[in-house]
C-alpha cells in the first residue's frame, strides 16, 4: 500500500469480523512507519471460491473497515497454506478445538538438565498463547535454576 490506512483512520490496527472472509486481520506495517501492510486470515469457506472472486471480497471487507484506498494495493498475496506441501498433508481438516498442549514429556528436561522446551505450546494452561510462552519461560528457567542449587 501506498499510506498507511490504518492511522490515515484513525483506528486500531486489529481488524476481527464474522461478516465477510476475513476472520482477523493485522497492521504489518513496519516500526518505521515506511512499509505499509496488512496480513490476515480468512474463514475455511473462501477457500471453495475461485482466487479471483476471494480478492475481490477480501478488497471489498477491507474497503468497508479502512475505506475506498484499499482498492488499489500496491500488492496481494494469497496463500491457501492446506494446498501448501511443506506445510500441509493432503486432507487436512481445519482444527475445531484448541489441541492438547502441555504434553508432560515436553515439560521435562533432557540430556541431563541441559535440553528444555519453553514454547507456548508445552504450556498446560495457556498452550499456544502469549501467557502459554511466558509460564512455559518461567518453568524451565525455575528448573534450570533448582538443577544448578
Ligand atoms: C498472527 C498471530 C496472532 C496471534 N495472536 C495471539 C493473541 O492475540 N494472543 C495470544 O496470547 N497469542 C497469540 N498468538 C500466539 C503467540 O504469539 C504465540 O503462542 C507465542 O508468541 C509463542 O511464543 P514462543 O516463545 O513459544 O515462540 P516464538 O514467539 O515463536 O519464539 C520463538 C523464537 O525462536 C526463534 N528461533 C527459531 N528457531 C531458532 C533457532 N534455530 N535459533 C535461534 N532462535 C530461533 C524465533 O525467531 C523466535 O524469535 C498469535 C500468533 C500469531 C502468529
Amino acid at each position: 500500500m501506498e499510506q498507511h490506512l490504518i492511522i490515515g483512520a484513525g483506528i486500531a490496527g486489529l481488524l476481527m469480523s464474522q461478516n465477510g472472509p476475513i476472520k482477523e486481520m493485522h497492521d504489518h506495517c513496519d516500526a518505521a512507519g515506511t512499509t505499509f501492510g496488512l496480513m490476515g486470515f480468512l474463514h475455511p469457506s473462501a477457500t471453495t471460491i475461485s482466487p479471483e472472486e476471494r480478492k475481490k471480497q477480501v478488497l471489498q471487507q477491507i474497503v468497508r473497515h479502512f475505506g475506498a484506498d484499499a482498492l488499489s494495493p500496491l500488492a496481494y498475496y494469497d496463500t491457501l497454506w492446506a494446498q501448501q506441501p511443506l506445510t500441509s498433508e493432503p486432507g487436512v481438516q481445519p482444527m475445531t478445538m484448541k489441541p492438547p498442549y502441555g504434553h508432560p514429556e515436553l515439560r521435562q528436561s533432557y540430556w541431563d538438565g541441559r535440553l528444555h522446551f519453553a514454547a507456548a505450546e508445552t504450556d498446560h494452561l495457556f498452550g499456544g498463547y502469549m501467557d502459554g510462552a511466558v509460564g512455559a519461560a518461567e518453568r524451565a528457567m525455575q528448573t534450570v535454576v533448582s538443577d544448578k542449587c
